[in-house]
Formats: C-alpha cells, sequence, structure tokens
C-alpha cells in the first residue's frame, strides 16, 4: 500500500516526483512558531505545551492556559497545528504535576500516564486548547504523548472528541505502541513517532547520558525497522505517521524517514530549510532505495553511509 499522503493536514513539502511529505514545525512558545512560519514550515507537527508552564508551582487556570496556546497558534492561522497534551515527568517534570518520588522517572508515571491519573487536568487542558483553535483560526489536532496500547490511544480520543476536537492522534514512542501500530492507529486519525524517546526505549539507552549517544543513534538499525513497521501500518491504515524527534531534523535522515513510510516530518526551525531541500531532492523512488540501504546496515555509521551512496 501507498503511503496516505495527507497534504491538507501535512503541510506544503514534496519529493521531486512530487509526493507530499509534511514539512513541519516543532514550538514550545510564540517565538518559536514566528521562526516556524519564517522558515517555511507548512503547519506544526509537535507543539510542546508543557514548554509554556516549566515554572508553574499551580496548575494554571483554563483561560491562562487557552491564551498561552492561542498565542502560539496565532501565526499558523488556516494552518495545521498538532497539539500535545502535557508530557510531564522525567526530563520534563512539572511542578505542578509532581507524581512523586519515582526509582526510574523515565519508566514511571509520566505523559499520558499522569492524565490517566488526573483526567480533571486533562479535560481542562483539552477544554483550554478547543478554545485556542477557535481564538487563532489554526487548524488544531491533539496528540497524547507515552502512550503504550491501543486502549489508552482509545480512551485519549475519546476524551479530546468529548471536548469538541474532533482530529486526534498518540506519540509512538514506546515501542509497544510501535509494535501494535496497526491496532493504534485503528483508534486514532494520525500517529507520530517520537523518536527521541522511541530509541531511549528500544536500546534501554538513557536519553540524557551522553555516553550512550551511539545507542540512541537515530540511523540504528533497529530504530529504522521499528519506524518501517510503523510506516507500513499507516500505509494500510491510510492514515498519516510523522515523526517528530530530533531524527527528522538530519537532512539524510530525513529523506530515509520519508523512504520508510514516514508522511511528515517536524523539527526546530533552523532545520526545515535544508530538511526540505533534502526531501525535494530526489523522488519518492530514491528514498527508498535510500531506506532500503540503510535497513540493511551493520551500524550507524555504516547506515549513514548506504543511505548517502544510495541518492549518489
Ligand atoms: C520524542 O520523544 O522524540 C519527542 C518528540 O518528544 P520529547 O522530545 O518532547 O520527549
Ligand atoms: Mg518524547
Amino acid at each position: 500500500a501507498e503511503p496516505a499522503a495527507d497534504a491538507d493536514w501535512d503541510g506544503t513539502g514534496r519529493t521531486a516526483d512530487d509526493r507530499p511529505v509534511g514539512i513541519l514545525g516543532n514550538v514550545g512558545a510564540a517565538g518559536d512558531a514566528r521562526a516556524a512560519v519564517a522558515a517555511g514550515a507548512g503547519g506544526v507537527g509537535l507543539f510542546r505545551t508543557e514548554f509554556c508552564f516549566l515554572a508553574a508551582t499551580e496548575e494554571p487556570g483554563e483561560d491562562v492556559q487557552r491564551a498561552a496556546y492561542a498565542e502560539v497558534l496565532a501565526p499558523f492561522a488556516g494552518k495545521p497545528v498538532v497539539v500535545r497534551t502535557l508530557d510531564a515527568g522525567a526530563d520534563k517534570p512539572l511542578p505542578f504535576l509532581d507524581m512523586g518520588t519515582e526509582p526510574n522517572p523515565a519508566l514511571g508515571v509520566r505523559g499520558l500516564r499522569v492524565a490517566r491519573d488526573r483526567t480533571d487536568v486533562l479535560d481542562r487542558q483539552l477544554s483550554a486548547i478547543a478554545g485556542a483553535a477557535a481564538d487563532s483560526g489554526a487548524q488544531v489536532s491533539v496528540m497524547a504523548p507515552m502512550v503504550s496500547t491501543a486502549e489508552e490511544a482509545a480512551w485519549f480520543a475519546a476524551r479530546a472528541r468529548a471536548a469538541g476536537i474532533d482530529r486526534a492522534g498518540v506519540m509512538i514512542e514506546v515501542p509497544a505502541a510501535a509494535l501494535t501500530a496497526a491496532e493504534v492507529l485503528a483508534e486514532v486519525d494520525f500517529v507520530s513517532l517520537g523518536t527521541n524517546d522511541l530509541a531511549q526505549y528500544v536500546f534501554a539507552a538513557d536519553r540524557m547520558a551522553g555516553a550512550l549517544a551511539e545507542l540512541g543513534d537515530p540511523w540504528q538499525p533497529a530504530l529504522l525497522r521499528l519506524i518501517g513497521m510503523v510506516g507500513r501500518a499507516g500505509a494500510e491504515a491510510g492514515k498519516p505517521v510523522g515523526v517528530c524527534g530530533e531524527a527528522a531534523a538530519d537532512p539524510l535522515l530525513a529523506g530515509v524517514l520519508a523512504g520508510l513510510g514516514v508522511t511528515s516530518l517536524s523539527m526546530t526551525a533552523s532545520a526545515i530549510p535544508a530538511v526540505g531541500a533534502a526531501v525535494r531532492a530526489h523522488p519518492m523512488a530514491a528514498h527508498r532505495a535510500a531506506a532500503e540501504a540503510a535497513l540493511a546496515a551493520p551500524s550507524p555509521a555504516a547506515a549513514k553511509e548506504a543511505a548517502a551512496a544510495a541518492l549518489a
């Protein structure tokens, strides 16, 4: 099956043979959003809402949240924006959602697991996001972080719909969710691969531990294989599969990801021009050939070399 090209929701990037691959911005504040627009982002693939409230010691009221989100959304009036609900815990602790001391915070109550425990906080945030969507005119969808099962995905999508947000997706950043991507996709409108956490959990290598950086390298063939599985599940379901981790900001890897069936790439504004150019430089068949070459390589360095050679 062909990957689901969803140009309306995935921005305006194109391969050399005119296949849409969304080129989107990662944002956490209004300045990021303006920078993403200036760099040519077709929309936002990841709005990290927790970045708005990193210092808050009490939950911001719904009106305060609505205003903060609307400010970030405003530059994207008429454009698609994926708003991620609060991803509290581990490397992004939020004082007002402190779940207590845990021996392994990265494996603890974080992301959607906090929302399952504090449904009231999630519902107030979803309501604020719906309000900000109306205020800004952006085409807003919502996305849950740290989802592990299709049941969690269904639960989140139902809560989003109850808040008046029709389009809901989840991040694929836990290996269990990647392995059950078909079932997860059946419950939501789209998924987005969080390669930072997915690499951490696939390799059992703390993303904050510099000494383990090679294990967390997104060029690891094991990670690429898992991404390819999710890409195929998306194509079969006819639903978009994004990447919003750091992997999307590497121009050579971006083409490989497109070749693995990824339909949009979301990244920091400064990476947008080079990644857009890399995707445009080759037809989809060449990106697929680069992906095949990388998948067959024994190491990250060999995968990079093989992908570059396939495009030369
Ligand atoms: C990721 O995990 O790849 C991701 C995009 O989310 P964050 O870096 O915010 O955890
Ligand atoms: Mg993550």
